[in-house]
């Protein structure tokens, strides 16, 4: 392969290099389909330890500045994540990272490597690209969960054989929950960070009017039946929640582990069991939903497949939300976004009224009107008619900013009195009274007892 002059490429695989040129290793088919390259003028790469390498390119040499203590934080990821798992499923392992505000983001897991794509300011604006601080933790636990360890029915003989997606609850959901766990551990991002986050996905998934007919086992099919184009309504459709749903599966186990066996056990337990064997191999192993539930049992006795069986196929108002009780907390809210909230909403230029009016608002760049970029089912917005695409025009008769919105949702407070959103679709304006004096309302995990709960020690690092 002959890259442009001066450009470095980066891939699982490995080669000689004379000049431009890189003769790579033969390798067989599935190897070759799973190992991408990644190259670019404007790049660096850093050893993270355990023979796993950060191979980052950008848009502009500035981007690349990353400081010695962000890198330890992401070496800090690589020795969490080998010290929770034990054996390692690659020989090397290369993070293919972008940088850049024009390719878009990405996360595409692989055995020996992951394409990882954020905004441009990864490293340079650390505290507004808080979001993306998940990315690496996640690609990376798929080496393990995912690539090494398969569903029986997802992992097919050749690329003729269709996939199937029943456990993609472990596949993707105990990979958001490692995710999490070990971009805490890492310190990537702070505990309290990552309590905000948790709080953010517990209170979507417990307001989400879909959980009431829709089971989250039949959210596996939605990677066939949507493939990711977008839905009319979301919440009353629901999406991929075996990512954000399945994460609370393994959040509450932790807790029953964890409060089973006053503190000496825990997933971490469950981790080295499931994935820990086979050191050093990048095959596959696949499992079925009663493999889960042996593991589980061989950590600590229950009717696990029961426990599991409940989780996927329950329907009914309200997250199974018992791990943070468990935990002694408690889903609250209040006025103020929590930092992670507005850190997503800049990155997503979106202004979140989900738990207040029912909507949130859209300003992308380059915009020069807000719409209504979400309209939650039976909410105060959707029940005064409201819907996906509006182009906000008025609040309370003076011209709409985000800033109005917020004020006039604080005056309606306690109140009798509706808020008025004008609104302009298709050369139409039209007046809308909202019925809604509840105040801003944000979600927060709010510690109410005292000591270390399961989530606590669950999020501590490892020495
Ligand atoms: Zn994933």
């Amino acid at each position: 392969m002959t890259y442009p002059k001066g450009w470095r490429a980066a891939t699982a695989l490995r080669g000689v290099t004379t000049g431009d040129t890189v003769k790579y290793e033969t390798v067989s088919y599935d190897v070759l389909q799973d190992s991408p390259v990644l190259a670019g003028r404007f790049h660096r790469e850093d050893d993270l330890g355990h023979n796993v390498f950060l191979n980052t390119v950008a848009d502009d040499p500035k981007y690349l500045a990353a400081s010695p203590a962000q890198l330890s934080l992401h070496r800090n990821l690589v020795d969490q994540a080998v010290k929770l798992f034990g054996a390692r499923h690659f020989d090397h392992y290369d993070f293919l990272f972008s940088l850049s505000d024009q390719l878009g983001g990405s996360g595409l897991e692989h055995h020996r490597s992951s394409e990882d794509g954020v905004g441009a300011k990864y490293f340079t604006d650390w505290e507004a690209s808080l979001p993306d601080h998940n990315l690496l933790p996640h690609e990376f636990t798929h080496s393990w969960d995912g690539k090494f360890r398969r569903g029986q029915d997802l992992w097919t003989p050749n690329f003729n054989t269709p996939m199937r997606d029943s456990l993609l609850w472990v596949y993707e959901g105990q990979t958001q929950f490692w995710g999490y766990v070990l971009e805490a551990r890492s310190g990537l991002a702070t505990k309290p960070q990552v309590l905000d986050a948790l709080a953010s996905i517990a209170a979507g998934l417990d307001n989400l009017p879909a959980r009431d007919w829709r089971p989250l086992i039949d959210t596996t099919n939605d990677p066939i039946i949507a493939s990711r184009k977008p839905k009319g309504w979301l919440s009353n459709q629901r999406s991929e929640d075996y990512y954000n749903e399945g994460m609370m599966i393994w959040l509450e186990a932790d807790a029953i582990i964890r409060t089973g066996t006053k503190g000496t056990k825990g997933m971490d337990d469950f981790a080295r069991a499931f994935f820990g064997m086979n050191d050093g191999d990048y095959g596959e192993l696949t499992y079925t939903i009663d493999d889960v539930a042996q593991t589980l049992n061989s950590v600590y006795p229950n009717d696990w497949k029961a426990f599991l069986t409940q989780r996927l196929t329950r329907t009914g108002k309200g997250a199974p939300l018992d791990w943070v009780a468990a935990s002694g907390y408690e889903l609250r809210y209040d006025d103020t976004p929590s930092v992670f909230t507005k850190a997503v909403s800049a990155s997503r230029k979106t202004l979140d009224l989900n738990y207040s009016l029912g909507i949130s608002v859209g300003k992308p760049t380059g915009a020069t009107v807000s719409k209504i970029s979400g309209v939650m089912w039976d909410g105060p917005a959707y029940k005064a008619g409201l819907t996906v695409g509006q182009e906000l025009v008025a609040v309370n008769d003076r011209p709409y900013t985000d800033e109005a919105i917020n004020d006039a949702i604080k005056a309606a407070k306690g109140g009798r009195d509706p808020i008025r959103l004008t609104t302009k679709t298709q050369g139409l304006v039209k007046t809308y009274d909202l019925r809604w004096n509840g105040g801003l309302r944000y979600p927060h995990l709010v510690k109410v007892a005292k000591g270390d709960g399961p989530l606590d020690k669950l999020l501590a690092p490892r020495p």
